[in-house]
Parts: C-alpha cells; structure tokens; sequence
C-alpha cells in the first residue's frame, strides 16, 4: 500500500518545529528516521496531513558524556549509539541490547529519540531506559521540562510527550562501581521484535547481588520493572534457591501485566519470561 497525501516541512531550528505543531495540531506528525512512521503511513495506520521532519535539527543528534551523565540525543541514529565507544564504556546495557534492535539497515536510519517516542512495548530501548532510571528531556513553545523514564511510559504506544512538544533526548548515569548489566530477549528471528526480554543492572560483589532493577518488555502495555523479582535478588548469593525465588517472584510481579500477541498467549509469554529470569540471574553474575 502507499501513503495518503500529506505536506512536508523540514525546519532547520526547534522553534519552527514548535511553530508548526501549533498550526497543525493533531494533524501533525514529526519524522525521525521514518523506520516506525513512514511503514504506519504506507499501512494507513496513521493518516497525518503534515510531516515535520526533524533531520535538519543537527544539534538533536550526538552522545555527549558530562561527568557521570552520559546524554544521548533524540536524533542519534540506532547505529551510533551501538557504535559508540562511550556508550560501551558507561552504558555496558545499552550496548549489548543495540543489536537486537531490528536489523542494521533499520538501525542506519532508526533514531534513539524515535524508539523512545514511539515506545513500542517490545522495544529494547524503553526497557534498558526504565532499568537504568533514566531521564527523557522534552521540550515545547513553552519550555523545557524532564520526566524520569519510570513515568514516561504510559501505555501502549503512548507517552507523556504532549500535544506540542519534542523529544531532545535522554539522560543516563554512567556506570557506577561495582555494577554490571544484562540484557536478554527471545525472538521469532534476530532483528525482529522480542517475543519476551529483559533488561538487568544492578550488583553481584563478594558472590551476592544488590540494588538489582529488572525490566521485562514484549510481554506488557509498557516496560515493567520487576519489583519482587528484585527482592528476591537482593542480598543473596547466586544459587539454586535464589534462582528458583526469583523465577517464582516473575510471575508474581508479570501476571497482572500480562497479554498475549497474535503469535504467542499471556501463558506463553509468563512461562518465557520465567525461563529468561533464569538466564539473566546467571548472566549478571558472568557479565
Ligand atoms: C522490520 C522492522 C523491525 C524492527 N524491529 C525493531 C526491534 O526489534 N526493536 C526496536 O526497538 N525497534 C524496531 N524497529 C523500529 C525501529 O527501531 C525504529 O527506528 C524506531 O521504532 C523508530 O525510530 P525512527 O527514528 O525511525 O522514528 P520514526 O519512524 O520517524 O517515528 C516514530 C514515532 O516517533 C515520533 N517521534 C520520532 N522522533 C521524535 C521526537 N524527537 N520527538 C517526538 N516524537 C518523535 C514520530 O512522530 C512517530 O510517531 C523495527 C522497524 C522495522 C521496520
């Protein structure tokens, strides 16, 4: 299928962005890397008059690391952040999840700040956001504000980016000492969505974990962050009991969030997500 009719505008400064996003209203979609929007438009899923395409906008673009806060910004393509030096150094759990996003000719074009926006509830990246307490900067006529990863994320397909408003990008912690992460999906092949992943970051010294944040992604509306789960990690050494505790607390903290897609049943899904709770209890004690 093709794409409706639709005007096209690519402004070169932010305030012709916001500009244009009060004249259009709802009318209005903005376009990143095109990866999610252009596919949605050519499946008439979405039917925007106008695409404000923010390609012009350079500065949106870049992974700059201040003191302990890495920055990345919205319009930072998949492929730079999974080749980013820096990224591997201090944000070891976004990089290992870069190449389960979708494939590298998807990831040549795919924006960081597209996959946030979109917050497909089996993306990689909301997840290891939410793991990492990240926070998102918006900005609109009005302003700029922040919005911790963990109350950005609303529903599915839905966010707290307003009528108006830009993502800039995302803020993230370096590394911290003594802490590790680990990053798991299942999928039907490499590169397509995940049928069930986890995203994991927290500490394994002296043979025990602590301060552990799980989230699994592809199994509810939004990334979820396992807080039993995590319980059940902390202070204990890795072991069978421990495994079993944590496998059990899974569903316990997943059941309520639970659905299932048109390949695989909410059943289906627990039971992965039970499997994958597993493996990365022992991947954070190797990572
Ligand atoms: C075959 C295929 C497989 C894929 N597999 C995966 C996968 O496994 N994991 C994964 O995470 N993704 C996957 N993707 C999606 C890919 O990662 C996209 O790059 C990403 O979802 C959207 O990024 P984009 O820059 O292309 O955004 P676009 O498609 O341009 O935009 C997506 C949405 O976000 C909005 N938006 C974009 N940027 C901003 C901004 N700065 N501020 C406000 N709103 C904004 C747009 O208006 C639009 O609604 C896949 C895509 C395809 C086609």
């Amino acid at each position: 299928m093709k794409a409706g009719v639709f005007a096209y505008a690519r402004p070169s400064s932010l305030a012709e962005v916001f500009d244009l996003l009060e004249q259009c209203g709802d009318e209005a979609k903005i376009l990143a890397g095109g990866q999610s929007l252009i596919a949605s438009l050519n499946m008439r899923l979405a039917a925007p008059a106008m695409l404000i395409d923010i390609n012009g906008l350079t500065d949106l673009a870049g992974i700059i690391v201040s003191g302990d806060m890495v920055r990345i910004g919205a319009l930072t393509r998949h492929r730079s952040v999974e080749r980013s030096v820096e990224v591997a150094t201090h944000l070891p759990l976004i990089h290992q999840a870069m190449p389960y996003v979708a494939h590298a000719a998807i990831r040549n074009r795919g924006t960081f700040g597209g996959s946030i926006a979109f917050a497909d509830p089996a993306a990689e990246l909301p997840a290891c956001s939410v793991v990492l307490d990240a926070t998102f900067r918006i900005a609109g006529k009005s302003g700029e504000r922040s919005v911790p990863a963990r109350q950005f994320f609303k529903g599915l397909y839905e966010t707290d980016i307003q009528a108006g408003e830009v993502l800039l990008g995302g803020e993230f912690r370096a590394l911290q000492p003594g802490y590790r992460s680990a990053f798991l999906e299942l999928a039907r092949r490499h590169g397509d969505y995940a049928i069930v992943g986890v995203a994991a970051h927290g500490k394994f010294e002296g043979g025990r974990f602590s301060d552990v944040s799980l989230a699994f992604f592809g199994i509810g509306a939004i990334p979820v962050l396992t807080v039993s789960t995590a319980a059940a990690l902390e202070g204990n050494p890795y072991s069978p009991d421990t495994v079993a505790a944590v496998q059990a607390a899974v569903s316990t903290d997943l059941e309520p969030y639970a659905y299932g897609d048109i390949y695989h049943g909410a059943a289906t899904k627990l039971h992965l997500a039970r499997v994958l709770a597993g493996r990365i209890v022992n991947a954070l004690t190797a990572a």
